[in-house]
């Protein structure tokens, strides 16, 4: 039924969390550690390119697939870090973000009455573009604290009706970054039942501790089967950019670039091409803000048990995921907001990242943000937190 909420999928949704939060922060004069923008720009050199182009041209549409000079740089970008061999004429497509390259995607490949499977913690786009696509949705749970990816959750999540699954590394909000083993697992899985798997991996080189993004395409015999999306906002903290790209075979690229034409058809030459001299260019700028957003987790993590948070592990993105534990009973949703309003430090709760009865006792901080916002918002937090925490040691 098709109420006054317009469309019976997106009418039925609330607002975005990130939204909700950021008019929360915005109303109490909150620290926002939600929503995961850095709030320090990437490198200049690629906004002076953007910006020479938009004052020289070209200003017209670019072409359907994307400009050359950023479908080759994309290419380029996977065989550097890699090894993967893309052609870039017909296997990758530029999209207005990651957001949009998920929503062709997932639209291209679905057909009414498929199955999907996507893994919980979910980002909040996946299962509602899904099911306005008509497919039927399965999650398999990860659990707290190791969020592996298990073998019989697996298995009781696919079958032989499986179109795809969405595969998220590393993982936002809880920072995995699935292990060889684990993606062999999967690929397993997908090959079994003749599935694709779009693999949204916006966050590739966010992972820390020495650890390697391994891209499930680069998997035996997966490259036919996968999906690859990345995002300029992420790699060069630009995220207001919204330039983004799927990269795969042929035929699926084909198909999605069918929806794609219908959503936006292209997105600004100009920030293209500052995105393409960003990636022959400015890479060492990503590979530094790596080891500056670890040691930031490490700063952050440090402050969690004196808070009485329990952290759990980060292993990658920018997100620092914690357990509410003894600090309330309210579910997370209610406690961000209190936090948002009385300790003026804005969070994101997990519970929109899963389906009907997720867990209602995680909290996101984002970390991605400058020294002095980060110091703030300790102190805001320690402030709020400690003469709590201070008693609850005397009383024991
Ligand atoms: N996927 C994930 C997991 C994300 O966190 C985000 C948020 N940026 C996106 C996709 C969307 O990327 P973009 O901002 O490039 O649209
Ligand atoms: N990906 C960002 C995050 O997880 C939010 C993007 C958005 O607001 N849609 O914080």
């Amino acid at each position: 039924m098709v109420g006054h909420g317009g469309h019976p999928v997106y009418g039925a949704q609330d607002t975005t969390i990130f939204s909700v939060m950021n008019a929360l922060a915005a109303r109490h004069g909150a620290i926002n550690l939600g929503q995961g923008f850095p709030d320090e720009d990437g490198p200049a050199a690629i906004r002076a390119a953007a910006a020479r182009a938009l004052l020289d041209g070209p200003n017209q549409y670019a072409p359907l697939t994307g400009m050359a000079v950023l479908r080759k740089a994309v290419a380029a970008h996977a065989k550097r870090f890699y090894d993967l061999d893309l052609d870039a004429g017909c296997e990758i497509l530029v999209t207005a973000g990651g957001t949009e390259a998920l929503a062709a995607s997932l639209t291209g490949l679905i057909a009414p009455g498929d199955e999907a499977v996507i893994v919980e913690p979910a980002y909040d786009s996946y299962r509602p573009v899904l099911e306005a696509a008509g497919a039927q949705v399965k999650a398999v749970r990860l659990e707290a604290p190791s969020f592996k990816l298990e073998e019989a959750a697996l298995a009781a999540a696919f079958s032989p009706r499986t179109k795809l699954v969405v595969v998220n590394s590393p993982l936002n909000p809880v920072g995995r970054v699935f292990g060889f083993a684990e993606l062999e697992m999967l690929a397993g899985f997908i090959k079994r039942n003749d599935a694709f798997a779009v693999c949204d991996e916006v966050y590739e080189h966010l992972v820390f501790d020495g650890a390697a993004h391994i891209p499930l395409m680069t998997l035996p015999g997966m490259f036919e089967r996968c999906l690859r999306i990345g995002s300029a906002g992420k790699i060069f903290s630009l995220t207001g950019w919204k330039i983004g790209w799927v990269a795969g075979p042929a035929p699926l690229i084909a198909a999605v670039t069918k929806v794609h034409q219908f959503l936006t058809f292209t997105v600004s030459p100009a920030l293209q091409i500052g995105i393409a001299h960003g990636l022959e260019h400015e890479m060492d700028f990503t590979l530094s803000l790596t080891h500056t957003l670890q040691k930031k987790r490490d700063r952050l993590a440090g402050i969690m048990a004196p808070l009485g948070f329990e952290a759990l592990p980060c292993e990658g993105t920018c997100f620092l995921t914690a357990r509410t534990g003894d600090l309330t009973n309210e579910p997370d949703r209610a406690f961000c907001e209190r936090l948002a309003r009385e300790a003026r430090v804005a969070l994101i709760p997990l519970s929109p990242f899963y389906g009907t009865d997720g867990p209602t006792d995680l909290v996101r901080f984002a970390f991605c943000k400058n020294p002095e916002n980060l110091g703030d918002a300790i102190t805001r937090l320690e402030n709020y937190f400690l003469p709590a925490a201070a008693k609850r040691i005397m009383g024991k």
